[in-house]
């Protein structure tokens, strides 16, 4: 699904040139979970916008389905995200003033489907991460593991080909935890390819592949 090669991303900081990726080659097979870890500030959420179309490289290649995201247009990168790429962060992010149905409901508003279907997408998505009968609760009427579940709703209402979460425990008691990652399990199983950064060990174990980014190269580690 993905192919990295030769990727590199340099940001500028206050003069100074930081190397958040530093030479980057990896592939990413479909139906995978993949665990990535590593130090704080070792290049992992730069990775992981990099695979999620929210950023591009400074050299080298991204490819998603072969084709390369390093060259594709700001329209092209916004379709792909719309349709083919979920994202999943720590903070959930969701909107406050909205219900989980009004939430999950945005990721449809580029789809331009008809407004029956996108309403019977949105409650079976809730349905699927078990929150059917939480579809009119606002976020702060939600558990943080509630909430995180709204947030994979809203993730995969748009049926997209991958799941990239950023920490998607790390605000989250050990039974939310549990129960965010029998979630993830459930969806592979389904064929969602997985991509999660991750400190959790609990976490980690349970993935089939885990990669260590640390001062912005990656290795695989034994299982
Ligand atoms: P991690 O997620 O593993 O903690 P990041 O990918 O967030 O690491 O960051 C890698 C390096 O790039 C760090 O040194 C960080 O300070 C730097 N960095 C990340 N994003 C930016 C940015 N938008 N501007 C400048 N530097 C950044
Ligand atoms: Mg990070």
């Amino acid at each position: 699904m993905f192919r990295l090669s030769g990727v590199t991303r340099t940001y500028r900081q206050k003069g100074r040139i930081v190397r958040a990726l530093a030479g980057v080659d990896v592939e990413i097979a479909t139906g995978d979970f993949v665990a990535i870890q590593g130090p704080t500030g070792g290049g992992k959420s730069t990775f992981l916008q990099l695979l999620g179309a929210l950023d591009r490289p400074s050299t080298g290649a991204v490819l998603f389905d072969g084709a390369d995201i390093a060259k594709a247009s700001g329209a092209e990168l916004g379709r792909l995200r719309a349709k083919q790429i979920g994202f999943v962060f720590q903070g959930f992010n969701l909107i406050p003033t909205l219900t989980a149905h009004e939430n999950v409901d945005m990721a449809l508003e580029p789809l331009g489907l008809a407004k029956g279907e996108r309403s019977a997408r949105v409650l079976e998505a809730l349905a699927h991460v078990g929150l059917e009968d939480r579809a009119d609760h606002r976020p702060g009427e939600l558990s943080g593991g509630q909430q995180q579940r709204v947030a994979i709703a809203r993730a995969i209402v748009k049926r997209p080909r991958v799941l990239l979460a950023d920490e998607p425990t790390g605000n989250l008691d050990e039974s939310m935890r549990d129960e965010i990652l029998a979630l993830l399990e459930r969806l592979n199983a389904e064929g969602l390819t997985l991509v999660v950064v991750t400190h959790d060990s609990a976490v980690a174990k349970r993935a089939r592949r885990r990669l260590r980014l640390d001062k912005g190269t990656v290795r695989d580690l034994a299982r």
